[in-house]
């Protein structure tokens, strides 16, 4: 990567980003997405920006940011550059509401989840999210005629066709998405006086010359929805391609759920207090990467080197029993 080039506008550079969310729970899977996106980046030449999301959480404190950026360090991992933080400036997310105000595509939205979850053809999806039912849309609201968007104290939606929107994904493969029937019209702005998530990551990716993206699979369907405001911005804007999309299977617990608080303490500070170095969690993700046959202590350097999309299994990561027996036995 040393001969890259270093500004944002070239147009063959090739650029990802780590975006963890500052919350102080980094664990297992977030390790895990940004050591494959590192090692993916070194090998195919991509710069790495630090992108750390301050916005849509009330749990971000000053420490927790600042914690976020010593856990991955600790890790191993380094970046090109780090953006600034999403908070500093809503001026380029304001700049992309009024684009999707003019076209007439948003609308200011009072309704609670309460009301989502009344609505008659809501359907009870068990612990999917509820798809925002078309008939809450406002009186009087015409997609396509403008409207000014003049309230950020409140939620704002972006009014969602019918359709099928494609992505294709370097991991995942090829799927379609009918995101009015799976969300409906999503919240694109927050009555926190913020842009929500979809928008920002859109407009940061977008301006940021991100075109090169690894998370994880429970994304996917938001990349639809990325994709949707990508392609009805990039022509007001004159931003590139949407990114190439590289979701990686998720890390689950032995009961098959995704991993989270009940699977015990995976956070990567809880093995760092306990003493774990860091190379044996980096050698605990090349072995689920497929990268090395055994556990076995690795540098993030080593594991990068060694690192091999094709030899990395398509089927979810399971963490065992074993896995965190042999990371506390130092
Ligand atoms: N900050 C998000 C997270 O930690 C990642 C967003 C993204 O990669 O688009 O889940």
């Amino acid at each position: 990567m040393g001969t890259a080039d270093h500004s944002n506008t070239s147009q063959d550079a090739l650029v990802t980003r780590l975006a963890p969310s500052p919350t102080g729970a980094l664990h297992l899977g977030n390790a895990r997405t940004f050591l494959v996106n590192a090692a993916l980046a070194a090998r195919l030449g991509w710069r790495v920006l630090l992108r750390i999301e301050d916005l849509d959480t009330p749990r971000v404190k000053p420490e927790t940011i600042a914690s976020t950026r010593d856990t991955l360090a600790w890790l191993g991992l380094s970046w090109d550059d780090e953006t600034p933080l999403q908070s500093e400036d809503l001026d380029p997310y304001r700049a992309a509401m009024h684009a999707l105000a003019k076209k007439g595509l948003i609308y200011p939205c009072a309704r609670t989840r309460r009301d989502i979850e009344s609505a008659q053809s809501a359907p009870n999806e068990g612990d999917h999210e509820t798809p925002f039912p078309p008939e809450l849309r406002p009186q009087g609201f015409v997609r396509g005629e403008p409207v000014p968007f003049d309230d950020e104290q409140t939620n704002w939606r972006l009014a969602v066709r019918p359709g099928e929107v494609a992505i294709e994904d370097r991991l995942a493969g090829p799927s379609t998405h009918d995101v009015a029937r799976t969300v409906g019209d999503f919240l694109v702005w927050t009555k926190r006086a913020q842009p929500a998530y979809q928008l920002a990551v859109v407009v940061d990716d977008a301006r940021q010359g991100i075109n090169r993206i690894v998370r994880g699979d429970d994304l996917l369907p938001s990349a639809a929805r990325q994709r949707l405001l990508w392609d009805t911005l990039a022509p007001v804007f004159g931003w590139d391609e949407f990114p190439e999309q590289w979701h990686l299977s998720l890390v689950r617990g032995v009961d098959g759920r995704r991993l989270a608080k009940r699977h015990g303490d995976t956070r990567i500070d809880h093995y760092r207090s306990l003493g774990v170095p860091p190379e044996r969690i980096v050698g605990l993700i090349a072995f689920w990467s497929g990268t090395i046959p055994e556990r076995a202590p690795m540098s993030v350097q080593a594991f990068c080197d060694a690192f091999d999309p094709g030899t990395m299994p398509r089927n979810d990561v399971v963490f065992t029993e074993a896995d965190d027996r042999w990371l506390i036995s130092t």
